[in-house]
């Protein structure tokens, strides 16, 4: 009996296999035809032919073509990958790095990781038999550093290239160099609008392979008069979609993850409301730091006689592909990292977007039917507010990381460096300077060996020097875990609309009288001291997946910090030295309270503001560090720890004079002094 139900059970898991397979076999079948159907499968061959005639080769081709997913596979087909040399293809950002390797891992039937894989700051999913690698362009970028040639690499793609990111934009430089002189390196750099002549010239007149498009017409509508709330706007435009038109999937452009939260929160609670008189709304973000697990819901069909809307940043205008597209709604705004080379100042805003960009937007609609876009700005704001295009990032932004890097590579004519687009010379000169008042440059421009270990770090020269500080401080164990919490941001605490005042409460109990530097740890180690519970993140409204990230970034981080040889040690429970190594590394970014409870930056008098979801905002110390500048209604400093003015001395002796810092009244000011003009 025995033997027989073994045999028995056997038998019933082989049918099963069975049945899997054959189900998996299915799907496999429709991955093949939706292959066969993207623009770019009737020119595999021409394609594969030019690549092995051409060294460069720009290949243009509209969003959705396939030129993501489907040429380096061709490549791949084409034995590009035979001498165990791999396929790179960098990407603009993370999500789309980590998406597309998804993808390309099950169309061609392997586990992600093994022969596809992915690599991201923080986080490397490739093996020793990984042959096609997707990567951001910054962990190309930062590979240069271990392997100056690209060796292991026999094509590498830069994929994006009219994203014009800074990474992008220094890799163009770097790669062209190489290309010299290694002539069997293939290159390509693929295109999603036209700027493929500019790009061709950089690369020495390298021929352009353009993939026809198919493109369905959309039509464009706006909006009458300017729109007060777009997010309201966005939500209302969504329902109106969903109740009066015909099935077809919406795709809503945002600026960030605050508004994507709110404005998913906005319709799930008005859908409710609704019940049952209107159809099922699936309602999908899309951000940067979308957690893994969410990033394939983007991606599953719509159900029969339901409607999916994607509430997506920036991500979905060219990086992602969604499928069934038939409406966007596009404020017409995005989140813009904006550097100010007269005050070298960085902030981030939310802007306008340019026509390009409105364009692609629109473009989203059309790709599989006709489509319609609603332009929630005036026709006449379209036509005479909006740039045509997009400022490259490298002409917009501190280029101290990018400099820093540079210099590494032993890269040192740095105004000679072969530029697509040269920065601003005030731009460079700031990065420099930054870089010597940190200790990386010495006085002839040469990095230091403090920065060559800052070097180490995929971290913002500042942050980096922050870490190295704390082997001074003995704080290390702090520092990385401050740097960590950093790194994912505002996504620590959970706040929804129906449990506000609880989720206030909860915070609070994490604040620090010396500031939000502080209070994250405070989080993390409490968090830490439950082994990493999920019910505790639940209980104090923290968000799981950001401290799982947070950990995780910690880790790679320690790691880094044995590769410098810094020994990790605590200083708690004091924690004044935590403060110090915070400013040696951010001593650029402190501010000194002024009237009104306004704070103004010391070496260029900008008004700025403590951000009022930060533990001192009621408290207001006279010196303040601040981790980062936002714009919104005002200029916001976010995450703020209380300094003394004399530490400034001590961490920066170069950068600041005693006389600079001087200060008559040390008292802090009376609670709540100048709150009535606060707006937030
Ligand atoms: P391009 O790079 O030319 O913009 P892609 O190669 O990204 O085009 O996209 C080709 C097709 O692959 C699109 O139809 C897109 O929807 C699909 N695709 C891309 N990524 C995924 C994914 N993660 N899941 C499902 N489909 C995807
Ligand atoms: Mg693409």
């Amino acid at each position: 009996d025995f033997i027989q139900a073994l045999t028995l059970d056997g038998s019933r898991e082989k049918a099963a296999k069975e049945t899997e397979l054959t189900e998996k076999e299915r799907k496999r079948m429709t991955l093949e035809e939706t292959r066969r159907s993207l623009p770019v499968y009737p020119f595999k061959e021409d394609l594969i032919a030019a690549v092995r005639e051409h060294q460069v080769l720009i290949i243009e081709g509209e969003t959705g073509s396939g030129k993501t997913t489907q040429v380096p596979q061709y490549l791949v087909e084409a034995g590009f990958t035979a001498d165990k040399k791999m396929i790179g293809c960098t990407q603009p950002r993370r999500v789309a790095a980590m998406s597309v390797a998804a993808r390309v891992a099950e169309e061609m039937g392997v586990k992600l990781g093994n022969e596809v894989g992915y690599s991201i700051r923080f986080e490397d999913c490739t093996s020793d038999r990984t042959i096609l690698k997707y990567m951001t362009d910054g962990t190309l970028h930062r590979e240069f550093l271990s392997e100056p040639d690209l060796a292991s690499y026999s094509v590498m793609i830069i994929d994006e290239a009219h994203e014009r990111t800074l990474h992008t934009d220094i890799l163009f430089g770097l790669v062209k160099d190489i290309a010299r002189f290694r002539p069997e390196l293939k290159l390509l750099i693929s295109s999603a609008t036209l700027d493929a002549e500019k790009f061709s010239a950089f690369f020495d007149d390298a021929p352009i392979f353009r993939i026809p498009g198919r493109r369905y017409p959309v039509d464009i509508f706006y909006t009458k008069a300017p729109e007060a709330d777009y997010i309201d706007a966005c939500c209302v435009s969504v329902l109106q979609i969903h109740a009066t038109q015909p099935l077809g999937d919406i795709l809503v452009f945002l600026t960030g993850q605050d508004e994507i939260e709110t404005c998913q929160e906005v319709l799930q609670d008005r859908v409710k409301r609704l019940g049952s008189k209107i159809r099922e709304l699936i309602v999908v973000p899309v951000y940067a730091n979308l957690p893994s697990d969410m990033q394939a819901k983007i991606f599953e069909p719509t159900p029969p006689n339901a409607r999916k809307v994607i509430l997506a940043t920036n991500i979905a205008e060219t990086s992602l592909t969604i499928d069934n597209i038939i409406y966007v709604i596009d404020p017409g705004f995005a989140k813009q990292n904006n550097f100010n080379s007269r005050t070298g100042m960085e902030s981030l805003m939310v802007v306008p977007i340019s026509k390009a960009s409105a364009n692609q937007r629109a473009g989203r609609a059309g790709r599989t039917a006709p489509g319609k876009c609603f332009r929630l700005y005036t026709a006449w704001a379209y036509k005479h507010e909006l740039e045509e295009n997009t400022v490259p990032e490298i002409c917009r932004i501190n280029l101290g990381n990018a400099v820093l890097m540079l210099k590494a590579l032993g890269i040192n004519d740095l105004i000679h460096f072969d530029f697509l687009d040269p920065p601003p010379h005030e731009t460079l000169v700031l990065a420099l300077e930054q870089l010597y008042a940190l200790g990386a440059l010495n006085h002839h421009g040469e990095l230091t060996k403090l920065g060559r270990r800052m070097a180490e770090f995929p971290v913002d020269p500042m942050m980096g020097k922050m870490l190295l500080a704390s082997e001074k401080y003995k704080c290390s164990e702090e520092m990385v875990t401050i740097a960590a919490m950093l790194s994912v941001n505002s996504a620590i605490f959970y706040r929804p609309k129906d449990k506000i005042i609880h989720a206030d409460t909860a915070r609070k109990n994490f604040n620090h009288m010396h500031g939000d530097h502080l209070s994250l740890l405070q989080v993390y180690n409490q968090w830490a001291e439950t082994d990493y519970s999920t019910q505790w993140c639940y209980e104090n409204f923290i968000q799981y997946r950001s401290m799982k990230r947070a950990r995780d970034v910690r880790e790679q981080l320690v790691g880094l910090m044995q590769r410098v040889e810094i020994d990790m040690v605590s200083c708690l429970p004091e924690t004044i030295n935590v403060r110090k190594a915070a400013t040696a590394g951010y001593f650029y970014h402190v501010a000194r309270l002024s009237k009104g409870g306004n704070y103004k930056t010391i070496k260029h008098n900008q008004t700025v503001m403590i951000h009022p979801n930060s533990s001192l905002f009621e408290e207001l110390p006279r010196w303040v560090l601040y981790h980062e500048l936002v714009f919104t209604s005002k200029e916001f400093m976010r995450q703020v720890i209380e300094i003394e003015s004399k530490w400034l001395l001590e961490v920066a002796p170069h950068y600041y004079k005693a006389k600079e810092l001087e200060d008559s009244t040390n008292k802090k000011m009376p609670k709540g002094a100048g709150r009535a003009e606060m707006t937030q």
